[in-house]
């Protein structure tokens, strides 16, 4: 085997440039990158060891160490990890395999400093080592194979990188850093030990690096002493979860997350719990602040990091929370699980199953108790997560009610898009006599607010939710109800605010009703095509007409989104309501001549399909129709 030169793929390449240039005020953290890879690859060892002893080639110890070399002016980092073959070396180093790391790209701005921010949320990784290195070298064998299976990449971040047999004695990864001249700051022994401190104390693996004393020789030390070098634990090499809550500080969780979550950011809030009875298990569950930029794909990353009995099983563990909860990070550690459970007996064992429950339950609580302490907070969660969240009521049946108490709304209280009210803040300023909850549901934020369905709940003081995401229909209609009160789709049945209306106003809406059946007549036979029945409504004050929807039928929003995905669905005509006392309407009415009452009604018609977000099948033949009228 000879030294092979070999192309970065494209995406590595554009990754790469975008890293080196982006980072430059945040350099140290190419430390935290490459001791969160060594220690994974300790974990990965161990967890592959369980089946097979002979991994560990009779040398047990897990450890990384790092090294500088200020004459060579390199930094070197160590672990007897699981180490890599020649194809993983060339597949893991050469290539991205991340999925979404073209629409990654391409969600990239040219602004130094968005961009930079997105790139936190995808994770440097490895590259990172070109921040602060000209060139970088990784010298691995995979344990188990010989030591002359060894492989030497090396790069220098440009087109790029090559690989070469080398024999390797020990089974690991080793990876060497040329410090760019600029980065020589690095070097400093003290420096990186901070750094280290700073970053990598929660690995729960020990990071070695030379003790401080040595290589101040003093004179009465023996040489066969001062040529020995003293190394020493610089982390507290403990697994974060399992120490006590109290002798954890803040930025140890920070770290912490950083290190599972790929996340540059801090996490917004964390629940650190450790269960004891029938179940035992430690659990660390983290809110980030902002959603991943995987988010909404399908083979997004999601899940926990699964432990049994502190050794790492699997990431990406789904099966200990629903799908609405996709966006939580963290760590389970159980003590009840098998040590060889795969994800397919995950599915099926009931101890997993408990174990979400209470782990549901665990984020929920977590949740309620942010949106009461911290207001600001717990918005910045929800413009993040909300419409995650929103998937809940219909997922969860059980917890139906507690993720209802979550969720945030605009309404026509602050008639305002920012979603910042929840249930029971409307519940709290209901009218008397109010017993259910309204809303309506639209395309848009402006369409749902200047909704003509809204017209008299705003005069009767009534308060209405917003509605405008697409999962809205959806979630209204799995919800149904909330503190016992009843959601009401305000576009969809008879509206009766009687008991709100004075006797007077009562009289006077019988007397419009009995008058409009001739009116309500001609209507039916006119539009007969279009509209399933025409009545008079008393929920407009300022539009002629509005259509409204049966009980019973389907959202217009829902309708859409099934209709896009290719369902059939039955036809559905709207109600044609009238508002009487409308000077249109009366215009209307008045009208004798057959064709002109055909062609008022056939507009008046078309204007409340626009007012309801809906196209016109015949969009031409309304403005003609429009126009035309105009110049009566
Ligand atoms: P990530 O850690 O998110 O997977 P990185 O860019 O940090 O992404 O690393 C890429 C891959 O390279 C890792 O997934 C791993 O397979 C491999 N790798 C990196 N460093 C090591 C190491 N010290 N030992 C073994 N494998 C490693
Ligand atoms: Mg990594």
């Amino acid at each position: 085997m000879e030294k092979q030169t070999l192309g970065f793929q494209t995406e590595a390449k554009q990754l790469l440039h975008l890293m080196i240039h982006s980072l430059y005020s945040n350099k140290e953290i190419f430390l935290r990158e490459l001791i969160s890879n060594a220690s994974d690859a300790a974990d990965k060892l161990r967890f592959l060891a369980l089946d097979n002893d002979a991994l560990y080639e009779n040398q047990p110890e897990l450890k990384i160490r790092i090294e500088v070399d200020s004459a060579n002016h390199t930094i070197s980092i160590s672990d007897t990890g699981i180490g890599m073959s020649k194809e993983e070396v060339t597949d893991n180093l050469g290539t991205i395999a991340k999925s979404g790391t073209a629409s990654f790209l391409q969600s990239l701005t040219g602004d130094q400093k968005k961009d930079s921010q997105l790139i936190g949320q995808f994770g440097v990784g490895f590259y990172s080592g070109f921040i602060v290195a000209e060139k970088v070298q990784v010298l691995t064998r995979k344990a188990g194979l010989s030591p002359s299976e060894g492989v030497c990449w090396e790069s220098t971040g440009e087109a790029e990188f090559t690989v070469e047999p080398i024999e390797k004695a020990e089974r690991g990864t080793t990876i060497i850093l040329h410090l760019k001249s600029s980065e020589r700051e690095f070097e400093d022994l003290y420096r990186l030990r901070s750094i280290v401190k700073k970053y990598a104390d929660h690995i729960a693996i020990p990071v070695e690096m030379l003790s401080s004393s040595t290589g101040q020789n003093s004179d009465t030390e023996s040489e066969e002493e001062s040529s020995k070098q003293q190394f020493e634990t610089v982390n507290s090499a403990k697994a974060l979860w399992i120490r006590p809550r109290s002798e954890v500080s803040d930025e140890e969780y920070s770290e912490f997350y950083r290190h599972i979550s790929h996340d540059f950011e801090e996490p917004l809030e964390w629940s650190h719990n450790k269960v004891e009875g029938k179940l035992e298990y430690n659990s660390l569950l983290y809110i980030p602040k902002r959603p991943p930029f995987d988010l909404w794909n399908r083979d997004g990353a999601r899940g926990l990091k699964l432990y049994v009995q502190r050794i790492f099983i699997m990431d990406q563990a789904e099966q200990f929370l629903p799908l609405y909860l996709r966006f939580v990070k963290g760590v389970i550690d159980s003590n009840d699980l098998s040590l060889n459970v795969s994800r397919e007996i995950l599915q099926q064992d009931p101890v997993v199953d408990s174990m979400k429950n209470a782990l549901t339950k665990r984020v929920l609580d977590m949740l309620a108790k942010l949106k009461k302490k911290d207001k600001e907070k717990y918005q910045q969660f929800w413009d993040s997560f909300g419409s995650v969240l929103k998937e809940g009521p219909s997922e969860d049946l059980t917890n139906k009610e507690k993720i209802a108490g979550l969720l945030l709304f605009s309404t026509t209280h602050t008639d305002h898009e920012e979603q910042n009210q929840c249930l029971d803040d409307y519940i709290s300023r209901m009218q008397e006599g109010q017993e259910e909850i309204y809303y309506i549901v639209a395309e848009n934020f402006k369409t749902a607010k200047n909704s003509p369905h809204l017209e008299s709940l705003r005069k009767n003081g009534l308060e209405a939710i917003l509605l405008s995401d697409r999962i809205d229909d959806w979630l209204m209609s799995g919800l149904q109800e909330y503190s016992g009160k009843n959601l009401r789709d305000i576009s969809k049945g008879k509206l009766d605010f009687d008991k709100f209306s004075s006797e007077e106003e009562k009289a006077k809406n019988q007397e419009e009703d009995e008058k409009a059946k001739p009116l309500l007549e001609r209507l039916k036979a006119s539009l007969n095509e279009r509209i399933g029945e025409a009545r008079v409504t008393h929920r407009l004050t300022e539009s002629p007409a509005c259509l409204a929807l049966s009980e019973y039928d389907m959202g217009q929003q829902m309708r859409k989104i099934m209709e896009a995905s290719g369902q059939k669905l039955p036809e559905s005509k709207p109600i044609f309501e009238i508002n009487m006392g409308h000077a249109l309407v009366q215009k209307l009415d008045a009208l004798a001549d057959e064709d002109q009452f055909d062609e008022f009604a056939e507009l008046l018609f078309d204007q409340a399909c626009l007012a309801e977000g809906r196209q016109l099948d015949d969009p031409a033949s309304f403005i003609r129709l429009m126009n035309k009228w105009l110049l009566n």
